[in-house]
């Protein structure tokens, strides 16, 4: 099989097979609203910026483009990024204004433990400075996978997002979310090969892209893509 290249044009071009193929692409906050009556071909549209907010810029001018929303979590503790910088602040600022949702990318147990702070102070104050720097509310977290050895998860093994007045956390088992054990989730965050799960279970080396998916018409798919995956020409550029 032809190894699949993870360049801009063919990512617009697994959102426009989508699209084209009868999908409606969505965010996860809409998700939330519409779970109870949802259409019969849903894409719900994740995107973790794990380390370049400013390739965050292709994924807006593709989503304008073909004129659908994306969910975007932001981290606020990265070594890799500052959101705060004035490019970056710029570009959130355009993903906001342009009505994707973004949530925080949370790293709480990995700062609880490095900090030595409690874990829910830390959540607390995260969202709330994330919401003082654009003026409005968090509404949703999901946990980033780092390099501490932590898992970021743990938390809401024994918490619920609704008690911190989320919607929802990216991989929660809450009936008004669940969406991983309810989807077909495909992810690009093994860098350089398409990861997929059926329902909360590994299809093992099930490499295809999303759009390789088509032929199997499942009804709800959960896409999470990684801005710093793509390229123009190679990684590195
Ligand atoms: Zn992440």
């Amino acid at each position: 099989m032809k190894k699949y290249s993870f360049t801009w044009s063919n990512i617009e071009n697994e959102y426009k097979s989508l699209l084209e193929n009868g999908y409606i692409v969505i965010t996860c906050e809409e998700f939330v609203k519409i779970k109870k009556n949802l259409p019969s071909k849903v894409v719900v549209n994740r995107i973790d910026i794990d380390f370049s907010i400013k390739k965050v810029i292709y994924l807006l001018d593709i989503f304008d483009k073909l004129n659908i929303k994306g969910t975007f979590f932001v981290r606020l503790h990265a070594p890799e990024y500052n959101p705060f910088s004035f490019e970056n602040y710029r570009v959130l600022k355009r993903l906001l204004n342009s009505g994707h949702e973004l949530g925080y990318h949370s790293e709480i147990v990995d700062q609880s433990i490095i900090w030595g702070e409690e874990t829910e102070d830390c959540l607390k104050r995260d969202l709330k400075v994330l919401g003082n720097m654009f003026n409005y509310k968090v509404k949703s977290v999901a946990s980033h996978g780092g390099n501490t050895g932590f898992n970021n998860l743990d938390f809401w093994k024994s918490n619920k997002p609704k008690d911190f007045g989320l919607l929802y956390e990216g991989y929660d088992k809450e009936p008004e979310y669940n969406l991983f054990q309810e989807a077909f989730y495909i992810s690009d965050s093994e860098w350089t090969q398409w990861k997929c799960y059926n329902k909360g279970i590994l299809v093992d080396n099930d490499r295809r892209s999303p759009s390789e998916h088509l032929k199997d018409e499942h009804q709800l798919i959960h896409l999470l893509i990684h801005p710093d995956t793509y390229f123009n020409n190679h990684f590195y550029e």
